[in-house]
């Protein structure tokens, strides 16, 4: 069986590691080209768009491709309309991972925002220290709000123009554990953490410890998704569905 696998997530690589040890999956992982250097793939992988829905519709039926997996990130939007689309027209098998959200709990001090403008508010007119980890694309609502001092935390450094006049970069990639959360943190002296809510357990700790702290979050929401109609919520359930269609085509 031929998969191809649209990926930049945990889950993506998960997935295609569990596929590269099972000899009647081929699969490819595809890349945005998001990130400068991509996690290393255990499996053969490509960088680049494909040219919008029916470019990657085409791609399914040239590779002569039985699946698709959409394993995008919560907050890649335009990629998760266009797969659906491309396996709606190519007629390719389809399932989407859709990894939960995060939830507010006790001891939580959320503010839920609908877009990064309305994050860059949330802040208030009082400076505050604010760790920003919301990735190097998104930094142009925070120009607005240069009374804060801002410590942005992504895989790859912003480029100096993109950030507000008082901010340092920290180019790190997860995942993150609490101990470490909390003594940057405290090393910096947050008193807000800007985040998406990207969902799983790889950035999951700055939460954790922001609760342990007393620190407040401000919760970005996630862009509106696909009315779809398979979906997994982790790599494993998305392993089972492809075991499933195997065998499917196996006694077909
Ligand atoms: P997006 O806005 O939904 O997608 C923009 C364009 O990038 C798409 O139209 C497509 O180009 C191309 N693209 C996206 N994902 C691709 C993939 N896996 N393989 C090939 N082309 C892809 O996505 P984004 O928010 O810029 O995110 C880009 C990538 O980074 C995604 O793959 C996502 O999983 C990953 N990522 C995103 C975030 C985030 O916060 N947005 C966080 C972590 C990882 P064409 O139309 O030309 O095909």
């Amino acid at each position: 069986m031929r998969v191809l696998i649209l990926g930049g997530t945990t889950e993506a690589t998960a997935l295609s590691l569990a596929l590269s040890k099972d000899q009647r999956f081929e699969t490819l992982l595809s890349y945005a080209g998001a990130t400068r250097a991509p996690r290393p793939a255990p499996t053969p992988w490509r960088v680049g768009g494909f040219g919008g829905a029916e470019g990657l519709a085409r791609f399914l039926t040239a590779g002569g491709y039985n699946a698709l997996i959409d394993a995008t990130h919560p907050f890649a939007a335009k990629m998760k309309h266009n797969a659906i689309e491309a396996a709606r027209l190519s007629g390719v098998a389809f399932l989407a991972i859709d990894r939960p959200a995060w939830k507010m709990g006790s001891g939580d001090a959320w503010t839920m925002v609908p877009s990064m403008s309305a994050a860059a508010l949330a802040l208030g007119l009082e400076r505050k220290r604010v760790l920003l980890t919301i990735g190097q694309k998104d930094l142009a609502a925070f120009l607005a709000a240069p009374q804060h001092a801002y410590v942005v935390r992504s895989v790859d450094p912003p480029a100096p123009e993109t950030l507000p006049p008082d901010a340092i970069s920290l180019p790190l990639r997860g995942p993150f554990v609490l101990g470490d959360e909390i003594a940057l943190l405290r090393a910096q002296q947050i008193a807000v953490i800007v985040t998406k809510n990207s969902g799983g357990k790889a950035t999951e700790a700055k939460l954790i410890a922001a609760r342990q702290l007393g620190i407040a979050v401000v919760m970005v929401e996630r862009p509106a998704r696909p009315n779809w109609r398979v979906t997994a919520e982790d790599a494993q359930s998305a392993l089972a569905w492809l075991h499933q269609i195997a065998s499917t085509e196996r006694g077909a």
